[in-house]
Order: C-alpha cells, then sequence, then structure tokens
C-alpha cells in the first residue's frame, strides 16, 4: 500500500488513522457483527454513533445550547435553497459575492425573493475579500449571507461583515473545524463535510433555534424545512449512516490533537510554508491579495498554461496529486485541510523549488 499525497479540494484527504480505525471496524462494528454501512439507523448502536457525533462537534465548537446541529443531505448546494426557503419572512436577503459558490447561492436565492448584492470581488477575479464593514444593509433584508472560505479561489474572511444587526449565514464548507468560531456571531452555519471533516454525502448545519420555525415558505419540501429534520434529531429519514460515522471519528480526532485552537496554530505553520515559499519564488506565485488567504485552499500560477500542465504531471508522477487548479481559474491549487500532514506541504514546497531549478 502506498498513500500520495492528496491535495484535492474535495473530497479531500482525511486522518489515516481515521481510515484504519474504520477498516478495523468494517466487518464487524464493536462486536454488533455488522459494518456501520449494514445496521439500521433506528438502531441502539447507531443512535449512540449520532449522538456521540454531536455531543463531539458541540465540545470542539463550543456550541451553546441554543443551536440546534443537524446532519443533513443534499448537499451545501441544497442549503443554496434551504436558506431562503426557511428565513426569507420578508423575501428579502443580502449577498456578498466572493465567487463561485456565493454566485450560485445567491442565484439560487433570487428564485425565492429579492436577493441583494451588497459587496463583490469580480472585479478582480474573486482575488480578495471586500470591505465588509459598511454594507447597504436595510432593514427588511431576513439575513445577510457569506461563503466564509472561497474554495475556489482561495480566499478568507479575516473579520466577519458587520450585519448591522442581522442574521448571518455563512457557508463554512472548506474552513469547517480549520480554527475556532463564535458561533454566537451567526444565525446558521452549514458545511458539506466532504471538504474538510468526512466522506461526502453529510451536511452539517448549525441553526440558532429560533430560526427553526414552521414559518417557511409556502411549497418548501418537507425535507428542506429544517424544522422537520430538528424534531426527530435529524432522524426524519434515513440518514448518511456511514458518513455520519466517519465524521465523529473525525471529532475524536480533532478533539484527542488538541482541539480547534491547536487546529488553527497547525494550519497557520503549514500554510505559511507554502505562503513564504510562494512570496519568495521567482517562478510561482500566488494569486490572492496577502490579507484575504486561506489557510485551507492556496492557488497559485507559474504564469505560463504549458509550464503549469507540466508542473501537475510531475508533481502527479512524483506523488503529489489533484494540484491543477479548478476548471474555471486554471493554474494550480493546493488544498492544505485539516488532515495534510505538514511533512506533505513540505514536500511539495521542496518539489516546487526543485521544478523552479529546472525551469528556471
Ligand atoms: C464544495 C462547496 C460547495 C458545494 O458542495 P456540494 O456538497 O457539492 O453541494 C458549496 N460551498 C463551498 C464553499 C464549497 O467548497
Amino acid at each position: 500500500m502506498s498513500r500520495v499525497y492528496n491535495f484535492s479540494a474535495g473530497p479531500a484527504v482525511l486522518p489515516e488513522e481515521v481510515l484504519k480505525e474504520a477498516a478495523d471496524e468494517m466487518l464487524d462494528y464493536k462486536g454488533c457483527g455488522m459494518s456501520v454501512m449494514e445496521m439500521s439507523h433506528r438502531s441502539k448502536v447507531f443512535d449512540q454513533i449520532i449522538k456521540e457525533a454531536e455531543a463531539d462537534l458541540r465540545e470542539l465548537m463550543n456550541i451553546p445550547d441554543n443551536y440546534k446541529v443537524l446532519f443533513l443531505q443534499g448537499g451545501a448546494s441544497m442549503q443554496f435553497a434551504a436558506v431562503p426557503m426557511n428565513l426569507m419572512k420578508n423575501r428579502k436577503a443580502g449577498y456578498i459575492l466572493t465567487g463561485q459558490w456565493s454566485k450560485k447561492a445567491f442565484a439560487e436565492a433570487k428564485i425565492y425573493g429579492e436577493a441583494v448584492e451588497l459587496a463583490s470581488s469580480a472585479d478582480k477575479t474573486f482575488s480578495y475579500i471586500p470591505d465588509v464593514s459598511d454594507l447597504p444593509i436595510t432593514d427588511d433584508m431576513d439575513y445577510v449571507y457569506i461563503c466564509e472560505n472561497n474554495t475556489i479561489y482561495g480566499t478568507k474572511y479575516k473579520t466577519l461583515p458587520d450585519t448591522k444587526g442581522k442574521l448571518l449565514v455563512a457557508d463554512q464548507s472548506s474552513c469547517f473545524l480549520s480554527e475556532p468560531v463564535d458561533v454566537t456571531k451567526y444565525g446558521v452555519i452549514y458545511a458539506g463535510v466532504q471538504k474538510n471533516v468526512g466522506p461526502a454525502g453529510v451536511v452539517i448545519a448549525i441553526i440558532r433555534e429560533d430560526l427553526i420555525t414552521d414559518d417557511v415558505l409556502e411549497g418548501t419540501p418537507t425535507m428542506v424545512k429544517w424544522k422537520t429534520q430538528a424534531d426527530a434529531d435529524s432522524l426524519y429519514n434515513t440518514p448518511p449512516c456511514y458518513g455520519i460515522y466517519i465524521c465523529g471519528k473525525v471529532f475524536k480526532w480533532l478533539l484527542k490533537t488538541g482541539g480547534l485552537e491547536k487546529r488553527k496554530e497547525i494550519n497557520i505553520e503549514k500554510a505559511k510554508i507554502l505562503y513564504d515559499f510562494l512570496d519568495e519564488s521567482k517562478l510561482f506565485k500566488g494569486t490572492v491579495e496577502k490579507e484575504s488567504r486561506s489557510l485551507m485552499n492556496v492557488p497559485f500560477v507559474t504564469g505560463n498554461d504549458e509550464l503549469d500542465a507540466k508542473f501537475i504531471k510531475e508533481a502527479k508522477a512524483a506523488g503529489f496529486e489533484n494540484l491543477k487548479g479548478h476548471r474555471t481559474v486554471g493554474g494550480m491549487r493546493a488544498s492544505i485541510y485539516n488532515a495534510m500532514p505538514i511533512e506533505g506541504v513540505k514536500k511539495l514546497v521542496e518539489f516546487m523549488k526543485k521544478f523552479e531549478a529546472e525551469n528556471a
């Protein structure tokens, strides 16, 4: 067996320790004679798995009691519709556009009401986070929406927008559990777990209790109404059991390795290795303004498409996988999520130095 360094933006690398544990439990989960994949979601054993996962996540993120944790399906993309359907009482909301994912959420919200662009960084191909200190938020807006870490462009909010008292809704898919967050600053946080937490198929939503009501837009599907899942403790229908089980193991791994404060330190140290090199390199350069740099997704280019392609090919041959940038932006992108070991980044930088010398 040999594992590559996997820089995929998602589905992405998971902690080896978690995968090994899951492999050990594959045929017989803790003496019950079956895999977690094969058991009823109404069984006692699974009940313990999902309850423990929630309790561990609450501990990790210090989630207050007046927030519900939901394990959902449909991807982060389903929440693009769920957010307006559950929250648009006045049928009006403000969106900050920082890339593809916020644009998609914005387009989806327009189906249900008036979605207003509050700020955008489209003028410079989303290479920075716009000033969000004084946005044109009006009193009739139901919420303000952000994509907190922009997976494709590699930007991250360093300060949250001043929402002028309005609810903040955040798509945290690609920065979830990468550092501590103050949950009380948000009305809703949600994340597709396949970026930083687990296998595709699970979305975690953390929602302030008073926002979970029957007062949703007319025509909201039962499954999209948050109250349906909240009332049933995420077991209204068959949940993505195996995915939740893996997420639970990742939560335990994060707790065991020092929690989110420690994780943030590691992530800063890890990202710095790559950014420092990009800042001094004569061949490679980062595409994001320094103040907006993500700790999770690091896009870079040589400025020459042929050289980019050569780099990606040679990197792959050397065991560095999935370094190709998103199809809409080109170049390279190294996603260095929680489970990417620091040696992976050190070795990548060594390889980039060698490539630079050979192609000077
Ligand atoms: C990947 C991603 C999505 C889309 O997730 P799906 O689960 O495929 O719907 C949405 N938002 C962000 C920030 C992402 O990184």
